[in-house]
């Protein structure tokens, strides 16, 4: 018997879990149910994260988490519990299947069979956010070696447990050649040790259109998280509707599923919810805890229940719908159909023994790092860049000079354009004429002298050389 957390949500959630829980308890599902409180009555008792202490013990001793969605109040102060939740928890995969079920339900694309796996814990949701002049504000994009490791290793996983025969990767490397670049490069490494898996790398812009056109030609796409966020809602739509599509959060230890739609307050409480996307999050989690018969079951039952058109009023369409049913009666017709298997649809076949054993991340030995200049960021108003490089070069030292000014990353010093637009955020870069290497009191000696002449530093950025490449971007211009 596996222990597992359940929280009913908000909006529908209770009627939609309370439906996917019948079926789990019909089909025979070895799982020992603790609930738990989490969402707007936590958030309105004073927990702005949405989560009381004791909760969070429930789920991490359980470490199998059910959740129905939640509403996030509006106004400030209160924080996302799903983003909370998926990086406290280190919840570092998100994997979303996006099926097609046509003809019963409306699609353009009848083909479609995709699996979208996201990292979910860095990139900008990192969430590290800050306002540097009266201009311009700033949010970090973090993207980790381990991060990429782990998730591209997962896909490629998921791809062999689950006989799928791609994996593809999007990123914007031709532009983010440090974060992205590293998300590819790490694809390209993991890849290799997978020879009987096909693999490719589209840049998202095109791979999103081409996605969005022909999504039969992808089979698993694996990507950083917010092009990951974007793109599998866009995928949920155009295989059908968001309300049919699951979502599994998997990290090394804990693992959250849902539904990938959010708590509907606008039909809550009548009985007319979809409660497909949490029975796919439930069948996700079946598979993760190794149940793969019951989830066969109840998938097999869930796609017989949809090819004989037994609809709830969002999928509902005449001509093709049979009978139209409430969220309850949707459940007890899936409940009467287990044991069978679909005629028109493909049913599923789940081997026994899915699980992932992935190996730990080892950290590589460290590169030689050395420091070949700083970048120093100031507020400025003025808007002639010479006069500009003119304060600056009042700041160098010894044989550390000046070689370029930036706005927005556009070189604007020495030989900018008249027409390049200047924000009153300007990136200062020093270096040593030959390229050799400083050190970090050359930096402290600048500074210095920075506030000695009054300069409005915001920040700096070190200039490194790993194993003697260049780790930093050039200005564009440059
Ligand atoms: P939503 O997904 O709740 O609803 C969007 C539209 O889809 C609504 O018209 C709704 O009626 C419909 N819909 C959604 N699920 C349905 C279902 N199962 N059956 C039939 N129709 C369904 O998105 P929203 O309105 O933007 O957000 C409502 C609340 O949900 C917000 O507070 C938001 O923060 C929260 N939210 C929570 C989660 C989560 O907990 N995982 C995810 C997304 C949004």
């Amino acid at each position: 018997m596996q222990k597992i957390t359940v929280a009913k949500g908000d909006g529908i959630g209770p009627e939609i879990m309370n439906a996917t829980l019948d079926i789990l308890k019909a089909a025979g599902a070895q799982i020992a149910i603790e609930e738990i409180e989490v969402g707007e009555k936590a958030y309105l008792a004073g927990h702005t994260s949405g989560i009381a202490k004791e909760a969070w013990e429930t789920i991490r001793q359980n470490k199998i988490f059910l959740k129905a969605p939640i509403t996030t109040p509006q106004g400030g102060g209160y924080k996302s519990l799903n983003v909370t939740m998926r990086k406290t928890l280190g919840l570092y995969s998100n994997v979303r299947p996006c099926k097609s079920y046509h003809p019963f339900i409306k699609t353009k694309h009848p083909e479609m069979d995709v699996v979208i796996i996201r990292e979910n814990e860095e990139d900008l949701y990192a969430g590290i956010e800050h306002q540097q002049t009266d201009e311009v504000v700033q949010c970090l994009k973090l993207i980790s070696r381990p991060g990429c490791e782990k998730i591209i290793r997962y896909a490629f996983e998921y791809a062999k447990l689950y006989g799928r025969k791609k994996v593809t990767c999007f990123t914007k490397d031709n532009i983010m050649k440090q974060t992205d670049g590293l998300f590819h490069k790490v694809f390209k490494e993991i890849s290799q040790e997978y020879p009987d898996i096909e693999n490719e790398h589209w840049i998202i812009d095109i791979g999103a259109a081409k996605m969005a056109n022909t999504p039969e030609v992808f089979d698993v796409i694996v990507m950083p998280n917010l092009y990951g966020d974007v793109m599998s809602d866009v995928a949920a739509q155009i295989a059908g509707s968001v309300g049919l599509a699951g979502s599994a959060n998997i990290g090394e230890s804990c693992a959250m599923f849902e539904a990938i739609h959010g708590s509907a307050p606008d039909i809550a409480g009548q009985n007319i919810a979809n409660p497909s996307g949490l029975i796919q999050g439930a069948v996700l989690m079946l598979n993760h805890i190794g149940q793969t018969e019951i989830a066969e079951k109840i998938q097999n039952a869930w796609l017989k229940t949809i090819e004989s058109g037994v609809h709830t009023p969002d999928i509902y369409k005449e001509g093709v719908s049979k009978r139209k049913v409430g969220t309850k009666e949707f459940a007890q017709e899936v409940v009467a159909n287990l044991g069978q298997k679909p005629t028109t649809l493909a049913g599923v076949k789940y081997e026994q023994g899915i699980s992932f054993d992935l190996p730990k991340y080892e950290r590589k030995p460290s590169a030689n790092k050395e420091l070949q200049g700083v970048d120093i960021f100031v507020q400025w108003n003025g808007d002639n860049p010479d006069e500009l490089a003119e304060k600056l070069q009042q700041l160098e030292i010894d044989d550390t000079k000046l070689t370029m000014i930036t706005n927005r990353g556009v070189k604007v010093w020495p030989e900018g354009f008249d027409e390049t637009f200047c924000t009153d955020h300007w990136r200062c870069r020093y270096q040593t004429k030959d390229g050799s290497i400083i050190d970090n009191q050359s930096v402290v000696k600048i500074l210095t002298k920075a506030w000695e002449h009054q300069m409005d530093v915001i920040k700096t950025e070190n200039l490194y050389l790993f194993d003697g490449k260049r780790s930093f971007s050039l200005g564009q211009g440059q």
